[in-house]
Order: structure tokens, then sequence, then C-alpha cells
């Protein structure tokens, strides 16, 4: 699938626009237009449902209880600075990035791909090029496809070469890709590479160390003091209230508390369209449970949870549940499991993080009782400053449990399912995106786009649309209309040809359209189209709310 056309199709029909487009846009940050606010409320409601308001799962784990709670919770997301210090994000949340004394512009070093350049002397009119090619220098490039880091360093030195395009294979050849911390530890030294966006090589500062929160300043005299930060997940919301939770509500451990919201990370290079956001929204439980059982509810969670995103339409062969392996895993960690969906605008065969689900034993409690614990050490222990002293305190309140049946108290260890909002919603639009043909109103086939989203994602449920302006189609039409947008967000179209305003409704994912025609006039009966089969059928206009409904909800 071609990445360029999705991203015109967001813009064109108003799913996605850049943030701030008129100022030039802002990187990083995303705007869902008029049908992207539908399709991503669809996206986290249906998490809602499935994880918490329509939960009624049995757990069937062996010695757990079969039934467990779901709760709800939404907090701020500027918290209490000593959050961040015991959660480790003030000390660890960083990422390694590199600068270019030349360009001025600063990328992260992990997604920095060198190649190196081969030039066939004999089209080379650039003496400087070949000498560079012969020396060995790596080019690096922000591309992450093989086509485009050709493409992209063609452009930076291929302009310089004297070559007709047929040539250009034989000319001009890139080889030994690889990623830029992989090269260096083969002792290539950062002297003979060269940026992403200048021409000369040993422009690019040793990798530092930078933090990913987003500083503010809470209150009006703005010193040090009153430093806050943007939250970058909204999991440490939930775990500071979970003693809230326990008190105020009848739920007991095992216990999931869920949480919809925007997180904020200043990513030292956001691409691949919304894959990677500043600014984003995260959907996640931390599930409370005895520890004894915590491994079997990590596989249980891990497992429901693959499951969710093949219900809705991503195939099993473009999506993987990768386990960790050992040395990935933080010390605190007995598991992680990354879902991962082949995005169309990653290399063949790579795969990008939909959400990852984590085993974090009680590491995130006992960090907020004690003081921020050293996940290096094993057995956990409070991280002591230069002083002696617990660097970061914690509340010093007590968030153990009491087990009232079992009498005895403990800290629950917590498994942790974490999904981004944005993420799903980009990876639910590049499956549903096909090209195909379908018939016109003469019977003719006819090119068109179609997203074949879940219809449960699906922005708008069903279209109506008389099949003529005029006879009384219209006002049959938009009573039925009316009647639909009761239950589900519904179109009314009378502009065109029938077969065109089909194809307007196949473009943004609508399910099913309703067609008012001379018959409906007599015996008030409609036609229902299905698009993906393309099958029609007719049904009692009386009846449609409750029809499509069904239909949408695939009883
Ligand atoms: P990555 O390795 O891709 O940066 P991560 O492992 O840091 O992701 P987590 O901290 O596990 O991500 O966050 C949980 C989920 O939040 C991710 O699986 C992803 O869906 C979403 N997410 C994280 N960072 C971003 C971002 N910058 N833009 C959009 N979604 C994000």
């Amino acid at each position: 699938m071609d990445m360029d056309k999705l991203v015109s199709l967001c813009k064109r029909r108003g799913f996605l626009f850049q943030s701030s487009e008129i100022y030039g846009g802002f990187n990083g940050f995303w705007d869902y237009g008029p049908l992207g606010v539908e399709l991503k409320r669809n996206v986290k409601e249906a998490w809602w449902h499935d994880m918490v308001s329509g939960h009624d799962e049995l757990s069937q784990l062996p010695g757990a209880p079969s039934t467990f709670d779901m709760a709800g919770l939404d907090c701020t997301i500027i918290m209490h600075p000593q959050v961040w210090k015991c959660s480790g994000h003030y000390d660890l949340f960083h990422d390694f990035m590199v600068d270019c004394k030349e360009s001025k512009k600063r990328y992260r070093f992990d997604q920095l791909y060198v190649v190196r350049l081969e030039v066939t002397p004999k089209f080379s009119t650039n003496p400087e090029i070949s000498k560079r090619a012969e020396f060995g220098e790596y080019w690096t490039t922000l591309a992450a496809t093989p086509d485009e880091q050709k493409a992209d360093v063609y452009k930076r030195a291929g302009g310089k070469l004297s070559i007709r395009s047929k040539n250009v294979d034989e000319a001009f050849k890139i080889s030994d890709v690889k990623k830029l911390p992989d090269l260096l530890k083969q002792g290539v030294t950062l002297a003979d590479v060269i940026g992403p966006d200048v021409n000369g090589a040993g422009s690019l500062t040793e990798p530092r160390e930078f933090n990913l929160m987003f500083k503010t300043i809470v209150g009006a005299l703005g010193g040090d003091d009153d430093a806050a930060f943007l939250r970058p997940e909204t999991a440490q919301g939930i775990f500071v209230n979970f003693k809230n939770v326990i008190d105020s509500s009848r739920v007991k451990v095992p216990v999931g508390i869920a949480q919809i919201g925007k997180s904020f990370r200043n990513e030292i290079t956001p691409r691949n369209f919304t894959f990677r956001s500043r600014e984003f929204e995260q959907m996640e439980i931390e599930f409370f449970c005895k520890p004894e059982s915590s491994q079997a509810w990590y596989t249980y969670w891990r497992n429901r949870r693959y499951q969710w995103y093949l219900d809705l339409g991503l195939p099993r062969e473009r999506l993987q549940l990768r386990e960790h392996h050992a040395e990935e895993l933080s010390h605190y960690s007995t598991g992680t499991a990354d879902i991962e969906y082949a995005f169309p605008f990653l290399p063949a065969g790579e795969f990008g993080e939909l959400e990852g689900v984590a085993h974090r034993g009680d590491f995130d409690l006992r960090s907020h009782m004690e003081g921020k614990l050293n996940p290096e050490t094993r057995p956990l222990q409070v991280e002591l400053g230069p002083d002696g002293k617990p660097k970061h305190r914690g509340s010093g309140k007590d968030l153990s449990y009491y087990d009232d049946q079992a009498k005895e108290r403990f800290i629950p260890h917590v498994i942790e399912p974490s999904a981004g909002a944005d993420r799903a919603t980009l990876a639910f639009l590049c499956e549903a995106y096909h090209e195909d043909t379908a018939p016109d109103e003469n019977g003719k086939p006819q090119e068109r786009v179609v997203l074949k989203l879940h219809p449960r994602l699906a922005p708008i449920k069903a279209a109506v649309l008389p099949l003529v302006k005029k006879d009384g189609m219209p006002e049959a039409a938009q009573k039925i209309y009316r009647a639909l947008k009761k239950q589900f967000n519904a179109f009314y179209d009378d502009g065109g040809a029938v077969g065109r305003r089909y194809r307007r409704q196949d473009e943004i994912g609508t399910p099913y359209c309703i067609t008012v025609d001379g018959q409906t006039l007599t015996d008030g009966t409609v036609t229902v189209r299905d698009r993906d089969s393309l099958k029609q059928w007719r049904i009692k206009a009386d009846d449609c709310p409750a029809e499509i409904t069904k239909l949408v909800k695939g009883e």
C-alpha cells in the first residue's frame, strides 16, 4: 500500500490535518478532522466498551477468581512533580540524540540509518563524490525503506553525477545498510559519517541523553521549584489513585483500572504520520493481582489484547505478538510482549509497536510508597543519593492491599497493557485502504478507493441516498436518515449520480448505503448495499435503524 495515497486521502476527506497547517504545520502534532475524530472516538469507545463498561469476562485461570472487576479513571495531565521522580521518568526517561553542527538539526541516535555509497568511477564526473565512496564514508538518512534511502542519498549526491536515469542502478549503488548505533559498534567513528541534511562528513556530535518529558511552570512565580511536567504516560495517574479506587468502590483485587487520555513526549524525530507524535492518546490498564497469580494474568492479558486487534480487522499475517528477550526486560519485569503491526511505511519484514503488555511486578506501587526503586537491583532497593539518603522519597503512604477473605496483606503485582489510540487508529486505516473496482449504475466497472473499516470503527455507519431528487424520494430518504441519526452516525446525500455517491461513501469507509427508489414509494422498501461484498438486498424502510444496528454489531 502506498502511504502517500492514504495520507492524501486523510487530508482530502477530513480524517487528519497537520496541526497549525496555515502556519506551515508543527512537527509531531496532528489534528483529527470531522471523520478522523469519529474514527478515533470509535477506536477508544470499542476499547472502553470491550475492556471496561461491557466487561463481563471470565478469567478461567487456575486458582484465580472466575470473575474480576474493571474500573475507569480520568486523571490530570499535570501531576505532582514527585510522581515522575518516583516513577523513574525524571531520571531515566530519555533517548539518545545526536546534533549536527552544520545543519543545526537534532536526530534520534537509534533512528538514523547509514548506507555506504558506491559509485562506478566511469559515471562520476564529480571527484569529490567518488573520493568519498572510495574512502568508505557513510551517509546517514532518516528514510526507512531501502528505496527511500536510495532516493534520499541519490538526491544529495546524485545531482553531482553525470548519469542518465537508465544507468542509475549501474552507476550508483548503496550497500551495507544498518542503523547508526550498530555501525559505531563496529569501530567506525562519527568522523566518517555524513549527516542526513549535509554533504560532508564529521558534523555529527557524539550521542547525548535527552529527557522526553515536556516541562512547564505552575504558578505565577515561575521559579525552578515550580517546574512541572506534562505526563508522558497515563499509567502513573492510576498507580497514585490505586488506594482511592479500592477505598471508594466495591472492587477487589484482582482488578483492572483503565484510563484513556493524552500523553506528551518531546520525541526527537517525530515521523511516519501519526505513528510517532509529540502529543498522542493512550489507552492503558493497570491490572492489580496477587503476586502468585501474576504470571498467569500476564499471559491472559497478552493473548486477550492481541485478540482484540484481530477482532477489529487486523489480520494475523500483519499482526505479531513479540515476547521480549530476557536481555530486553527491565529488572523488575518477568515478561513483556509487544503487539506489533507491519505498518506499510516500514521496511518489508519490520513491525511497529501498537501496544506493550508488561509484567511490572510491584515496582510502581512500591516506588510510590517507599521512594524511587533502583531498577537495576534485584531484589529492588530504594535508590540512594550521594548523601546516602533516598534519592527521591516516596509518598510514605501505605499502598498495600488487604485481602479480607484470605486475611492477608500484600503489595499487588501489576500487569500493564498499554496501547496507543493514535497508532491503533493508524493501523486500522492502513489495513482498511483498498483500491478495486465496483460496477456503476450502468453495470460498468469503475475504479474505486474503499476503506474496509470494521463497521464498529467506521465514522459513518450508513448513508441514505434518494435515487433521484424528485417524486418524493428526498422526503422519504430524509425520514429514514432522521430515524437512523437517533441510533448512530448517518449521512444524507442527494448530490450527483448514485454510483458517484456510493464511491464517495466507499472512500470514507461507510459500510452500508440505503437507497430510496421508485419502489420505496409504493411498497415501503429500500435497498441496502454492502460496501465490501457490493451485495444489495431490500428491507422495509421502517426496519432500517434496527437492521443496520444489528449489522454493525455483527449480530
Ligand atoms: P516506542 O518504542 O515506539 O517509542 P514505547 O515502547 O516508548 O514506544 P510505551 O512507553 O510502551 O511506548 O507506550 C505505550 C504505547 O503508547 C505504545 O505502544 C504506542 O502505541 C503509544 N505511543 C508511545 N509513544 C508514542 C508516540 N510518540 N506517538 C504515538 N503513540 C505513542
